[in-house]
């Protein structure tokens, strides 16, 4: 049977070039970058090189960026390390996001948001102040809005708020200005390997440690460097930037009229949407039972967050106002670098018998 993949905000197929890099830094180039030999000095001319085309992309110094073994880790560091205590956070962030401001802050503030998923702007002007740090993400991983933190990031620079961004589902995919903090991202999102990821501190965000040890990565994340991920990231981003992705808009659109012909409800904001999310209701078809006959033929989508808990999906569903039956019936299809318009014609096809029939 033929596997049709759309599931790329869960994570994604690994670019082969990718899979090339890190083996050789895995199989050749093994040096650890702390060792004074060549052998390790060449690895730390690798993993500097690979910050060096990491920070060009976001604008930033490449001492401003931070590898860690993915976006929760940095979202942690985020959260944790400014020694703010008041945090604001939407009421449709990740987990990582949410469960710590939950566990950390000393007074946790929830930032409303509409039925699209857009957050209260005015709302964090009148609460956010000199003491607090607000969590806001530019990319929802469920529905796909596009968050416009630019505006937020200078809102939170007016009050003198700090500003983290997780930008998990954007980076390499979507601008996203220059007025944040610190912001997260992750490389498996973007055809990179699982277990590594960034957080961009900028200067003022003067961070503690997150981990002492031997002072890697300027003092915040002692640890032997994961070699082979760095360069896996960096060679992903590269290949990320190559791709065609207004082809995949024009697939994601054509599944949205598809699914609209269907008569199921698209969730999230039709026009500041990233290129590759549709997520959709369609009351009376539990969500559970749709991905499983779809994956019965091949056909991998979501019921809307991998990191699971259906409880994420309810919360963040809920917060943008969507009803019982519309969240237990939401789907989430995403699309990326191997999609093709006969996956989405076989998806459609399926839908349609499991949907309607
Ligand atoms: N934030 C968002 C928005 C995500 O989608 C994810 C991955 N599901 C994460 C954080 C966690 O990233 P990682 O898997 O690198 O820990």
């Amino acid at each position: 049977m033929k596997e049709v993949y759309l599931d790329y905000a869960a994570t994604t197929p690994v670019y082969p070039e990718v899979v090339k890099v890190v083996n050789r830094f895995m199989e050749k180039d093994y040096g650890n970058p702390g060792s004074l030999h060549d052998k390790g000095q060449q690895a730390l001319k690798a993993i500097s090189e690979a910050r060096k085309r990491i920070a060009l992309e976001i604008g930033c110094r490449p001492e401003e960026v931070i590898f860690t073994s993915g976006a929760t880790e940095a979202n942690n560091i985020a959260l944790r390390c400014s020694g703010r205590k008041k945090i604001l956070v939407s009421a449709i962030e990740h987990p990582s996001v949410m469960e710590t401001a939950k566990n950390w802050a000393g007074k946790l503030v929830i930032i409303p948001v509409d039925e699209n998923g857009f957050v209260d702007t005015g709302f964090i002007e009148k609460e956010a102040d000199e003491n607090s740090l607000v969590s806001v993400m530019h990319v929802n991983n469920i529905f796909g809005t596009i968050q416009d933190i630019d505006e937020i990031g200078k809102i939170c620079r007016k009050k003198k708020a700090l500003f983290h961004t997780d930008a998990v589902q954007s980076f390499g995919k979507v601008n996203f200005g220059n007025s944040f903090d610190l912001l997260s991202a992750s490389a498996h999102k973007i055809g990179g390997p699982k277990g590594i990821g960034i957080l961009v501190a900028k200067k003022n965000a003067k961070l503690d440690p997150w981990t002492y040890g031997g002072g890697q990565e300027f003092g915040l994340r002692s640890g032997t460097e994961n070699v082979p991920g760095i360069m896996g990231f960096a060679k992903a981003l590269e290949m990320q930037k190559k791709a065609d992705w207004r082809k995949i808009e024009r697939l994601r659109d054509k599944l949205i009229e598809g699914l609209e012909k269907l008569g199921s409800k698209i969730n999230g904001s039709k026009d500041k949407r990233i290129w590759n999310n549709i997520h959709f209701s369609f009351p009376g078809r539990e969500s559970e039972e749709t991905v499983l006959a779809l994956s019965l033929k091949g056909l991998y989508v979501s019921t809307g967050s991998a990191c699971d808990s259906k409880k994420t999906e309810e919360y963040v569903l809920k917060a943008i106002g969507l009803k019982k039956d519309e969240i237990e019936s939401g789907i989430r299809i995403t699309l990326g670098w191997k999609t093709k318009e006969e996956h989405v014609d076989l998806l459609l096809k399926e839908l349609r018998k499991i949907l309607l029939g």
